[in-house]
C-alpha cells in the first residue's frame, strides 16, 4: 500500500460519505442525517473517529470537532479500503407492492449491487412513484452502503419500462433472467457466466411474476434465462438469493 497508509483492521469505525474530493487535513461539515446518527445511535462526540469517503472513494479516519448542534470533522489519516468487488452486478427489479422495495435496495446494497434498477412490467401493479420516493430509496442505499462499509454507495435509477429494460441488456456482458419456468437452472449454468463477465445484471419479475411473452422477449435481448430452483421465491427474496449466489461463485473463480 502507499507510504502513509494505513490498512483498515477488523474493527473498523462507522463509514460516511460526503460530497466532493478531499485530502488528509481537510475539515469537512457532516450532514444533517450523519450528525443524528452520530449523535444518538452511535453517541459519539467530538474527540472520537470516524471514517470518511469521499466522491473519489477515498477513505479516511477523521476525528469528530465541534458540538452536536454544528459537527464537523478533520480527515486525520488516508486509509485503504477494500475495493467493490471486480465484477460489477446490477439488479433490475420489477416495483413490488408496498415498502417491499426499501428492503430490496437495503439488502442488495449489503450484498454488494452495483446499481438498482427498476421497473415496470405487465404484471406490476404498481405505478411509477414519484421522484420523492427514488430520493428515498438513495438515501437507503447509502445508509446500507455505509453500515456495511461499503466503497460506493449503489445508485437507483428511477423506474424504467420493461422495453426500456430490454434495450439495457447490451450494456452487460451478461444478463441473468429469473423466470421460474426456465427449462435450465442457475446452478447448470453459473460456472460459465461469470467467466471474463465484468459486468453483470439481473433481472427479477413481480409478485405475479412475468409472461411468457416477456420472457422470450428477454431471451431475444440476450438474457440467459434460468430457474433459481424448485420453490417460487417471492419476488423480494430472488434477488437476494441470486446475489448471494453469484458473489460466492466469483470469490470461488477468483481464489
Ligand atoms: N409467477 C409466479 C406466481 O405468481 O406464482 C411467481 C412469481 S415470483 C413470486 C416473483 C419473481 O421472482 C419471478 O418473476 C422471478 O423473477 C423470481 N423467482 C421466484 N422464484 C423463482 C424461481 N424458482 N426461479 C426463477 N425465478 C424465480
Amino acid at each position: 500500500s502507499c507510504k502513509g497508509r494505513v490498512s483498515t483492521s477488523m474493527t473498523r469505525s462507522a463509514r460516511f460519505f460526503v460530497q466532493g474530493m478531499h485530502e488528509r487535513g481537510d475539515r469537512i461539515a457532516i450532514d444533517d442525517a450523519d450528525v443524528h446518527h452520530i449523535n444518538a445511535v452511535l453517541r459519539l462526540h467530538a474527540g472520537d473517529r470516524i471514517e470518511i469517503v469521499d466522491s473519489a472513494s477515498r477513505a479516511f479516519v477523521a476525528e469528530l470537532e465541534g458540538d452536536s448542534r454544528h459537527l464537523g470533522a478533520k480527515l486525520v489519516e488516508e486509509v485503504d479500503v477494500l475495493p467493490d468487488d471486480d465484477v460489477r452486478i446490477d439488479v433490475a427489479q420489477a416495483l413490488p407492492k408496498g415498502a417491499k422495495m426499501d428492503f430490496v435496495i437495503e439488502k442488495a446494497t449489503e450484498l454488494g449491487a452495483a446499481a438498482i434498477v427498476p421497473f415496470t412490467s405487465e404484471r406490476t401493479v404498481v405505478r411509477s412513484p414519484a421522484g420523492e420516493r427514488v430520493a428515498r430509496w438513495n438515501r437507503i442505499a447509502r445508509s446500507a452502503a455505509e453500515q456495511s462499509g461499503r466503497r460506493e454507495i449503489p445508485v437507483v435509477a428511477t423506474p424504467i419500462s420493461y422495453a426500456g429494460l430490454l434495450r439495457r441488456f447490451g450494456e452487460y456482458d451478461c444478463t441473468i433472467f429469473a423466470w421460474e419456468s426456465a427449462n435450465e437452472t442457475l446452478r447448470e449454468r453459473l460456472p460459465g457466466l461469470l467467466r471474463n463477465a465484468s459486468r453483470v445484471l439481473v433481472v427479477v419479475g413481480p409478485e405475479g411474476g412475468f409472461t411468457l411473452e416477456e420472457s422470450a422477449a428477454a431471451r431475444n435481448a440476450g438474457a440467459v434465462v434460468v430457474s433459481l430452483g424448485r420453490r417460487i421465491l417471492r419476488t423480494e427474496t430472488a434477488a437476494l438469493a441470486l446475489l448471494v449466489v453469484l458473489d460466492y461463485e466469483r470469490a470461488a473463480q477468483t481464489e
